[in-house]
């Protein structure tokens, strides 16, 4: 057994710990944290991370938590969760309340147990086996929970490596991946296509033009587009979808003179953000629809009141299969669980739109939690994956920081 296998082996969460760690992620669930509203979570991460014994915490101007462990010279890794979640929706579809963390069947469900406060709570659990290590790091580990990533993934993980200067060499992300590896996601882009026609009364459509027909062109056209999008043998194919209408008439007897459609576009790798725009738009002008085009931008205050505008526009990225990072992930689970993990990619698109695909920063995702369990109201977490994915985070770690 190399020394690597025994500092993993020796990582192992105690049962009195475990119990911590799944009673942390609970208060986590119970404290809401809907988007742009993270500033109680966050307060609670800061007071748990400094009972904990982590010295050097911090809150940066976004409202995003950080971190560190170790002042090494060598390679920095950064392990990336976000504190926001989705909105509950309609509270009745939940079999248990959102906000209530119950704990039953030996799992822990509610608003964000898989999305994602259970990796962020294990992120802290993994980074606390080490702080007895914390002197014999040759780098640093730093902990970025981030706010906003919901609405706009790749915002505040930006700002935590452009503006805040932390310079990863490594990135984990902990969103959901069932305790498997992910190395990649499709890219995404949410296009603005504003229709426009001329209003004339209802009684005499004859004299208009209706944007919604006009729109009703551009819809069709996009469902076609949808079966000639390439496919990645890995990522699988780009994908199309219309998501929103809206029309604009001065009532419900006149001719509607707007029609504003959104569409989803995914991008498989190959694909770029600027080429499926051409696309779009060669489109339009082909069907000869009126209308304008447009990426929509995010520009929702933090919690803290800082505002950071960003195009909706998020490319496609891959890790190599052999990168180093992928293979210190793959042996770390082996050695914590015994069996092989699969290595496959997120369906969804996560915080990696940024450090890989914008930064190029080598990025793996690793998390506990179903990802077909995000955004539905049976958000559902084994407490058992909490700890294995704690000793993983603390093994991964070790063997990129510690010396063997
Ligand atoms: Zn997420």
């Amino acid at each position: 057994m190399n020394s690597h296998m025994a500092i993993t082996r020796g990582l192992e969460l105690e049962w009195t710990t475990a119990q911590e760690l799944y009673r942390f992620a609970q208060r986590l669930v119970q404290t809401p944290s809907v988007s742009a509203h993270e500033d109680a979570a966050a307060a609670l991460v800061v007071e748990h991370l400094r009972a904990l014994g982590f010295a050097d915490v911090r809150v940066n101007a976004m409202g995003s938590v950080i971190a560190t462990l170790g002042t090494g010279d060598g390679p920095t890794l950064l392990y990336d969760a976000h504190l926001d979640t989705v909105a509950p929706g309609t509270l009745d579809s939940w079999p248990h309340p959102p906000y209530d963390g119950v704990i039953a069947d030996g799992a822990l469900h509610g608003l964000g147990a898989v999305d994602m406060k259970s990796a962020l709570a294990s992120m802290i659990y993994g980074a606390r086996q080490l702080l007895p290590w914390q002197d014999r790091l040759q780098g640093r580990l730093v902990l970025a929970f981030v706010v906003q990533e919901e609405p706009c993934e790749g915002l505040a993980i930006r700002y935590v490596i452009e503006e805040d200067g932390i310079r990863p060499d490594y990135v984990l992300l902990g969103e959901p991946t069932d305790l498997q590896i992910s190395r990649g996601q499709r890219g995404r882009v949410m296009f603005k296509v504003a229709v426009t026609g001329r209003s004339s009364h209802g009684s005499q459509p004859q004299l208009g033009q209706n944007a919604i027909y006009a729109a009703a062109r551009l819809i069709f056209a996009a469902q076609l587009l949808a079966d000639s999008l390439p496919k990645d043998p890995f990522l699988g194919p780009g994908t199309i979808a219309v998501t929103a209408i809206h029309s604009q008439g001065s009532s419900l007897n006149a001719i509607p003179d707007l029609c504003k459609v959104y569409l989803d576009r995914r991008l498989t790798l190959g694909e770029t953000v600027l080429g499926a725009r051409a696309q779009l738009e060669s489109l339009i002008s082909r069907e000869d629809i009126p209308a304008t085009l447009q990426i929509t931008t995010y520009d929702e205050p933090s919690y803290t009141g800082l505002v950071r505008t960003a195009q909706e526009a998020h490319p496609a990225w891959v890790l190599d299969r052999a990168h180093p990072l992928v293979e210190a992930l793959q042996q770390t689970i082996q050695v914590v669980r015994g069996g092989a993990p699969t290595i496959g990619h997120w369906p969804f698109s996560t915080d990696g739109v940024y450090t890989m695909g914008q930064a190029g920063i080598p990025t793996v995702g690793f998390g506990p939690g179903d990802p077909d369990l995000a955004h539905t109201p049976r958000e559902a977490v084994r407490l058992e994956d909490l700890r294995t994915a704690a000793h993983v985070y603390a093994g991964l770690a070790a063997r990129l920081l510690l010396a063997e």
